[in-house]
């Protein structure tokens, strides 16, 4: 994925999350980077995860 493409799924969905699996919601204007209020960091786009492409299980969560 190319870094416009992340940065317009950043913008639009909760697609992107960290490597953690946080949603990493805060792209930076002159970085490369999403930042992510739960590790307290920035993460590098190439670093973050497409949900969509990877999957997270839900059998673990309580909705
Ligand atoms: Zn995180």
């Amino acid at each position: 994925m190319d870094h416009e493409e992340l940065r317009e799924k950043l913008d639009e969905s909760y697609r992107i999350g960290c490597p953690f699996g946080h949603s990493a919601r805060i792209p930076s204007e002159e970085r490369e980077t999403a930042y992510c209020r739960s590790c307290n960091k920035s993460h590098p786009f190439e670093d973050l995860i497409d949900k969509a492409e990877r999957p997270i299980s839900h059998g673990s969560l309580r909705l």
